[in-house]
């Protein structure tokens, strides 16, 4: 028989090999760092991580891991993915889908402005940039430091050569008219000194050549899968959506494609063991205006199994201006002000099919012309999605360690990594990049 106190201890090493693999996933500090002492009080209230909003009615579980994967993995929202959604409303989702390639564009947005209605009143996850993983980890890391008399922690740096943020620009092909804009759209990211990646249909309704693709990497671009068909059914049917990821990997391998993006940012990560991909970009940080609500609460990448999420941190181009029929790059600036708080993925979708209009193309320069601008002041690293999930590989290896001369980091890729301190300062984190000596200061939580 085991005495009250043998369970609770034995519950202790558990939450604490948790919170110790939760915070080696985001700090890669060095083990020592990670003991916890209990403290006689769990070490975080779910209510700590509301971002300030009221009315926030998801369940949360206790296990810090579990509630991270809860929001990754959007559990949370699990009644928005195809196959739970409730009968009337996939029956309705259905027939959309059925009568969609008869309808017009001005009779597509009037539907899709009716789903949206209302979507302003939702408070969770937050509009317009959701950081709440990010927030459990740093409140994890604290409590954990106070409850160890430690208040200094040493680790591995974001991103590689000590940039604030990474940003990615992401072009999915949606039909003929976007293809045929491709070489233009590449002519403008170069001018502002951007490498894109370039999402195609290999199944779709323009022609996939080998001489556009080889158009693309010739100009440094990358090439990545966009869905199969792009009919917005990848994930209605379990059987269906295994017979297709078999020909997506198929194309996947014959483009030499290592990212993967669904079309219509509809996603279901439990299935993602199926697709032959190194990382996934098709889960928005917060969805309220996509058609398939939840999104990840998150700014950085993460693993989802084998496959590395780059999460979609801002607003798709088409939502911006045929939803809310906002033709400026406010939101946009506003979305990366938010993301650079955070130290986060600075990721952008911009269809090539919806910018060929001279007012569309106008506020996509403007963003450009923006970060352009903010690099001069910050220091950001513009990075092809490849170049980021093979980072956060590599980083995921490394190690911080003590070998009698001070703290390195040990590991594939380490020449470009940079140590890091967190302290704490009263009720916050911050972070000092031990090789830039500049003190990054984190917003109180
Ligand atoms: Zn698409």
């Amino acid at each position: 028989m085991h005495s009250d106190n043998d369970i609770d201890a034995r519950k202790r090493v558990n939450t604490d090999s948790a919170m110790s693999a939760l915070l080696r996933e985001r700090y890669r500090c060095p083990d020592d760092f990670l003991r916890t002492e209990p403290t006689g009080r769990p070490p975080f209230h779910p209510e700590d991580f509301n971002d300030g909003q009221a009315g926030s009615t998801i369940s949360l579980p206790f296990d810090p891991t579990e509630f991270i994967n809860n929001l990754r993995l959007e559990r949370y929202a699990k009644r928005y993915s195809w196959n739970e959604l409730r009968p009337g409303i996939r029956l309705l989702r259905d027939l959309y889908y059925f009568v969609r390639p008869w309808l017009s564009l001005d009779a597509r947005r009037h539907v899709q402005r009716a789903y949206i209605k209302g979507w302003e009143k939702i408070t969770f996850p937050t509009w317009p940039v959701d950081s709440t993983v990010e927030r459990i980890h740093d409140q994890v890391l604290l409590s954990s430091m106070k409850a160890s008399n430690i208040d200094r922690v040493p680790f591995i740096w974001f991103w590689p050569d000590g940039a604030r943020n990474a940003v990615l620009m992401t072009h999915d092909i949606e039909g003929p008219a976007g293809y045929d804009f491709c070489s233009e759209l590449m002519a403008v990211d170069k001018s502002f000194g951007i490498m894109a990646s370039f999402q195609v249909v290999p199944e779709g309704s323009y022609k996939v050549t080998d001489t556009f693709l080889q158009e693309l990497r010739d100009a440094g671009c990358e090439v990545n899968i966009h869905d199969l068909n792009h009919d917005g059914c990848l994930f209605r049917d379990r059987k269906e959506f295994l017979r297709r990821a078999a020909k997506i990997n198929q194309y996947g391998h014959r483009y030499n494609a290592q990212g993967f993006r669904a079309a219509v940012l509809y996603r279901n990560l439990d299935w993602y063991d199926a697709l032959d991909f190194s990382y996934d970009m098709s889960v928005p940080n917060v969805a309220h205006l996509d058609p398939q609500r939840g999104g990840c609460c998150t700014v950085m990448p993460y693993f989802a199994g084998d496959i590395l999420e780059l999460p979609l941190t801002t607003s798709q181009d088409y939502m911006l201006f045929h939803l809310l029929g906002d033709y400026s790059s406010d939101l946009w600036k506003t979305q990366t002000k938010a993301i650079l708080q955070r130290n986060g993925l600075i990721s952008f979708l911009i269809h090539p099919d919806y910018i060929r209009e001279k007012r569309a193309l106008g506020v996509y320069c403007d963003l450009l012309n923006f970060l352009r601008e903010l690099a001069t002041q910050e220091r950001l690293w513009f990075a092809l999605p490849g170049e980021v999930d093979q980072w956060w590989r590599d980083r995921s290896q490394m190690q911080v360690v003590n070998r009698g001369r001070g703290w390195q980091i040990e590991g594939p890729g380490s020449e470009r990594a940079v140590l890091a301190f967190a302290t704490a300062e009263d009720d916050h984190l911050q972070f000092e990049i031990a090789s830039h000596a500049c003190l990054i200061e984190r917003e109180g939580s």
